[in-house]
């Protein structure tokens, strides 16, 4: 419904304010693989939305981070799903006591307030709910709001972000060309050994050569990639692993747990994979 009662207050952290994230003082650690920082910020300046393409954990939600503190700009983050309705994005009348409010939902507030707005795996959402980011991306950088009559020019900064996964199979649903022309592509893989041990290194605390030891295991975990997994392991996964490592768990039981469970639950696959964490570590 379009209507919904709450009486709860909208819950504010030191650096929230009105579901708008503000960069703290140091920059989220993000180490670039390629032009991403220069074509993102281009884009900014030129008012072009941004599509991040690429696998679960590879980084990109930590990129978005990173811009929204290069940038100066508030974050407002949408995790997106099949439920996601048109108002759930743009916002909603409220009954508080015998008053009704309007209360501008993620989009518009980043809208309004000249916010980065990140609406991640945004495939997940339904079509009649996308179309609704169609007049910001735009050269009228306009947000209609239905509901209250008002056409709401985007303020300065803002800038739309959308992610994708291509590689993940998703049923039937794919974006709509309609849809997927209006945004600049940045493609994101799994960076190079070396920088990816460098990540590991620095999300972690572990030493170079552990790290070094995680990533060409992960990289020869990929290589069974084509024998079933639905997807490969991801930095994010090797950084766990890392981390249970740093807090003194064996290295062997650290894959087990955190690079090869989350995987898989095939046995044969699991046994393959395990054979593999054995000869490696
Ligand atoms: P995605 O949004 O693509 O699913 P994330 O941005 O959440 O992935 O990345 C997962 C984790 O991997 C991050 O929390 C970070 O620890 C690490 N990571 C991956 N790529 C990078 C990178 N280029 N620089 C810094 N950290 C990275």
């Amino acid at each position: 419904s379009d209507y919904s009662r709450t009486d709860a207050a909208p819950s504010i952290g030191p650096d929230h304010h009105d579901g708008l994230r503000y960069p703290g003082p140091d920059a989220p650690f993000y180490l670039a693989t390629g032009n991403e920082i220069a074509v993102f910020e281009t884009c900014h300046a030129r008012g072009l939305p941004v599509m991040l393409k690429g696998p679960t954990g590879c980084g990109k939600t930590r990129f978005v981070e990173h811009m929204a503190w290069r940038l100066g700009r508030p974050l407002v983050t949408v995790a997106c799903h099949d439920d996601l309705s048109a108002s759930d994005l743009t916002g909603r009348y409220l009954i508080r006591g015998s008053d009704t409010v309007w209360l501008d939902g993620p989009l518009t507030r980043a809208a309004r307030h000249g916010a980065l707005c990140y609406l991640d795996e945004i495939i997940e959402a339904r079509q009649d709910t996308v179309v609704v980011i169609h007049p910001l991306t735009d050269d009228r950088r306009v947000l209609p709001l239905d509901k209250t009559g008002e056409i709401l020019d985007a303020a300065p900064g803002f800038q739309l972000v959308i992610s994708y996964n291509p590689g993940y199979q998703h049923g039937l649903k794919d974006l709509k060309p309609s849809t997927r022309q209006r945004f600049v592509a940045l493609e994101f893989a799994f960076p190079s050994p070396e920088l990816e041990a460098e990540i590991v290194e620095h999300e972690s605390g572990i030493e170079r050569d552990r790290a070094i030891a995680l990533v060409t295991l992960t990289n020869r975990l990929r290589q069974l990639g084509d024998r079933g997994l639905a997807e490969v392991p991801s930095t994010r996964l090797i950084v766990a692993a890392a981390r249970l490592v740093a807090g003194n768990i064996p290295v062997r039981a650290a894959c087990h747990a955190a690079l090869l469970g989350p995987l898989t639950d095939d046995p044969e696959l699991l046994a393959a994979m395990h054979d593999l964490v054995t000869s490696t570590m």
